[in-house]
């Protein structure tokens, strides 16, 4: 049987209910453990508890540190996967960040779950085994970071939480899931057809990210100059435009050194040098604008925090944003 790391960080999955208050919120004892207990028939399975935090509290720091126990346990514990309980809020960010950043094929894969413990339906104790199940299975090996809920695999690039509740929030739109867990086993029906990795120590960087609107004017370009920050993605509309009354701000920010990316608040397609009036995507590529893959804003924003680490300089980080 394989050794399996599972390492929990927190999130409803790890969470109960308050059946007086309806709260739901950490508890004492994280209620996974007896769930563990049950697999001992799909893997060798060790655990740990490396935090104990509502995914809203993860940041890039965590997320390092998570990498750094990944490869510590490949290196040092001879683990052959590795499955992460999480927050579904940020999951996303944390799964692409290990995604960009662990430096090994093993099976690494990401779940939670949208009812806690004690709630009717829980979905946490079946997505932990279906998560054990991926993580151990041949076929997942050389895949990438998974994310897996709710019996499908999605790839953590692709995948985002699209409902605020539903237990089937997880979807990667425009390429669906790799595969499915089903009662008998394992089934990949898809390849991913490149990974792209980093081998940062750090994370030192700070990006912002914002969403466009129409009417949109400049005053926040220039607000935001009062925080220290290395980059910028802007949620653009549509193929990648902007309003007319942003573009001196975004030249400005290009000229200081900034790199701004865009990726559009579309969730489906890419962003393009199409449109050339005052805002559209020619122009502002002309400016020095990177234009994404098809990245949504929030990891747009966990790539160019891990490339802003090896390099600063504009045509390059164009290059890495058209992987
Ligand atoms: N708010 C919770 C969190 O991200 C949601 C969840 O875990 O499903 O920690």
């Amino acid at each position: 049987m394989k050794k399996i790391l599972i390492i929990h960080t927190g999130g409803t999955i790890s969470m109960k209910e308050d059946k007086i208050t309806g709260a739901v919120a950490p508890d004492k004892e994280n209620p996974l453990h007896g769930t563990t207990l049950s697999m001992s028939n799909i893997a060798n399975i060790v655990v740990e508890e490396l935090f104990h935090l509502p995914s809203p509290h993860i940041t890039p720091q965590e997320m390092q540190m998570l990498r750094q126990r990944i490869e510590d346990g490949i290196r040092f514990d001879n683990i052959e996967g590795a499955v992460i309980t999480h927050g579904t809020d940020t999951l996303e960010e944390t799964a692409y960040y290990l995604d960009l950043t662990v430096q090994s094929d093993i099976p690494i894969v990401v779940t939670g779950a949208m009812r806690s413990s004690n709630e009717l339906g829980a979905d946490g104790p079946y997505n932990l085994i279906s998560a054990v199940k991926v993580a151990a299975s041949d076929d997942a090996k050389g895949k990438g970071v998974l994310v897996v809920l709710n019996d499908e695999i999605h790839t953590a690039k692709n995948v985002t939480k699209t409902h605020t509740s539903n237990i089937a929030t997880f979807q990667s739109p425009q390429y669906g899931p790799l595969g499915i867990v089903t009662k008998r086993g394992v089934s990949f029906h898809h390849t991913p057809v490149q990974r792209e990795t980093y081998n940062i120590k750090s994370v030192t960087k700070n990006v912002l990210l914002l969403k466009a609107y129409a009417g949109m004017d400049n005053l926040i370009l220039q607000a935001i100059r009062t925080i220290p920050f290395n980059g910028l993605i802007i949620e653009a509309l549509g193929q990648g435009n902007l309003p007319p009354s942003m573009v001196s701000g975004i030249k400005s920010l290009i000229e200081n050194g900034i790199p701004v990316v865009l990726v559009s608040r579309c969730f489906n397609g890419f962003v393009q040098d199409v449109y050339s009036y005052d805002g559209g995507g020619k122009q502002l590529k002309e400016l020095g604008v990177i234009l994404s893959n098809g990245l949504n804003g929030q990891k747009a924003r966990i790539k160019l925090l891990i490339s802003l680490e090896e390099t600063t300089d504009l045509a390059e980080l164009q290059l890495l944003f058209s992987k």
